[in-house]
């Protein structure tokens, strides 16, 4: 089922909402005086008005979410726990089609990554942890004492407590999912700040939270903006016992300086500058279709893509024809034209994108293809879509070649050596991800041990496990989530020492 915007304001929010997306605190849907714009970034037009939430909304959520963990949610079981959070799941598969419509609505991104990727992944997150938590082993440890009695120690695991959970733009319930879920499946209670860009969807799950009878206070939603606004206010509340993030990394910087306030946890999931490899012995076709996802999809907005693309030289110029040609045949267009890429999230990112393509002819680059904002003749006008893009030519420290740009663009430098496409490709200030591609795979195991990243395909890319740990080094995070790690970072252990 598609729907318009209209159809979607119409019947996917409840009727209660009317035109506005509200905040969700203990247990109510709330309104504000201060109300924004959620814009479609296909044509510009309005998808929702948004209340944004003050200090003292967020303050009550806070509160909410703290007395919450006394209350009915405090002394559940797990087994209880666990049969909620898969309720919470069959409910999004239920409300599937509001899902999708809410998320394209938000992102203009195509049907076909919505209904594929985002939605399924946002419900398959609440069973995984739900599933994980109930397998999680246990520790103890006996030990001999002087008085020949002994002692066994051993370690509950207990909820950190009040966790707050700011997410991005670009994949909006996935990742927002990806933490609420384990952070709720350890016992803990949430106050979601989701983006100002992408309201939709974690105002949609407040009232799946509703409907399948989560405890009042359990998932609070406040939005807004962030400094100044409800992101700042929550993540420097005193109340809030950590704060799992994210988004860009200055963001995180700044989010890290109001968590040391009080000491909090932080697990950051952050920007990346992530290099694609490919050796001249690699499979040709599946390293360019791979190349193409890897550094288009989600009109480049994934932070896993590939923004660095290091090619062997005896094959470097057959491969940049052969990425030249297929982003030129990306097709490009709303959600409900079966295109294979949207626009970019909003007018003020695209203006940050073109700067950079702006930048990057200042620097030296060689324009292989894109550059441009396309022209429709209608509609898509208004909206923020760009063309694929491909450079070569810059030198390695231009800083299209060492700053995120976050937008549907690579740029792609010949190597010689496999010493110096390692080098190369850790010469970044980023560690995210890295994809290599090589049909020799000793080579591979040798290069991926040798990256400097949270995460190294060998011959694919985006492929997930999500028992793995997921995060960043050096300004690409702090902390591994993901499977056990996860529900790691969402408890604090505590060791029980009992003598005999
Ligand atoms: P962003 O940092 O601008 O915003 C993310 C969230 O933080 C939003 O909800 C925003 O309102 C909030 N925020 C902003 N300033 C804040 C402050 N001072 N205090 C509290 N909250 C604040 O990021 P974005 O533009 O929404 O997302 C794109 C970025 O996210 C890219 O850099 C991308 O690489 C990164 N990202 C990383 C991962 C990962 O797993 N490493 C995944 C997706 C996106």
């Amino acid at each position: 089922m598609m729907l318009s915007k209209k159809q979607y304001l119409e019947t996917v929010l409840t009727a209660d909402q009317d035109t506005i997306l509200k905040n969700y605190v203990a247990g109510e849907f709330i309104t504000s005086d201060n109300l924004f714009d959620d814009i479609n970034p296909v044509d510009g037009t309005l998808v929702a008005k948004v209340a944004e939430a003050d200090h003292d909304l967020v303050n009550k959520a806070v509160q909410s979410a703290k007395s919450a963990l006394k209350g009915e949610w405090g002394s559940i079981d797990v087994k209880k726990r666990c049969a909620l959070l898969h309720a919470v799941a069959d409910e999004i598969d239920r409300r599937f089609d509001d899902f999708v419509a809410a998320e394209v609505a938000d992102t203009g991104k195509a049907y076909s990554q919505v209904k594929n990727i985002d939605i399924p992944r946002g419900a398959a997150n609440f069973r995984i942890f739900a599933d994980l938590i109930k397998t999680r082993p246990t520790q103890t440890f006996e030990m001999e004492t002087p008085d020949g009695k002994g002692a066994t120690s051993y370690v509950v695991n207990k909820p950190i407590g009040v966790v707050a959970v700011v997410s991005p733009w670009n994949l909006p319930l996935l990742l927002m999912t990806w933490k609420v879920a384990p952070a709720l499946a350890s016992g803990n209670t949430v106050v979601v700040k989701p983006s100002e860009e992408t309201p939709s969807t974690a105002t949609l799950l407040a009232e799946v939270m509703e409907t399948v009878g989560i405890p009042i206070g359990v998932y609070n939603l406040v939005h807004g903006f962030g400094p100044g606004s409800a992101g700042e206010f929550l993540v420097g509340h005193k109340d809030v016992d950590c704060v799992t993030f994210t988004g860009e990394t200055k963001t995180g910087t700044a989010i890290m300086k109001s968590a040391a306030e009080g000491l909090k946890p932080i697990s950051f999931e952050l920007g990346g500058k992530n290099a694609a490899i490919i050796f001249e012995d690699a499979d040709f076709d599946a390293a360019v279709s791979g190349t193409v996802r890897s550094v288009f999809a989600n009109c480049g907005q994934v932070c896993l893509c590939s923004e660095r693309v290091y090619v062997q030289r005896p094959i470097f110029d057959k491969f940049v024809d052969a990425l030249k040609e297929k982003a030129e045949n990306i097709k490009i267009g709303k959600p409900e034209d079966g295109s294979d890429m949207g626009p970019l999230i909003s007018a003020k990112h695209r203006v940050k994108v073109l700067s950079y393509f702006s930048l990057a002819l200042e620097e030296g680059a060689t324009l292989v293809t894109g550059g441009k904002i396309p022209s429709f003749g209608d509609e898509r006008d208004n909206g923020s879509f760009i063309e694929p893009t491909i450079w070569t030519g810059l030198a390695e420290d231009a800083r299209c070649v060492k700053e995120e740009i976050f937008g549907p663009v690579c740029h792609i430098t010949p190597f010689d050596t496999e010493e110096d496409v390692v080098e190369l490709a850790n010469d970044t200030n980023y560690g995210l991800a890295a994809a290599l591609w090589t049909t020799d795979a000793n080579k591979a195991d040798r290069v991926a041990r040798q990256m400097e990243v949270g995460i190294c395909w060998i011959n694919d890319w985006f492929l997930r496990d999500l028992r793995t740990p997921f995060g960043g080094v050096k300004l690409s995070g702090i902390g591994r989530e993901g499977g056990m790690h996860s529900l790691d970072f969402y408890s604090e252990p505590l060791t029980i020492c009992n003598k005999r």
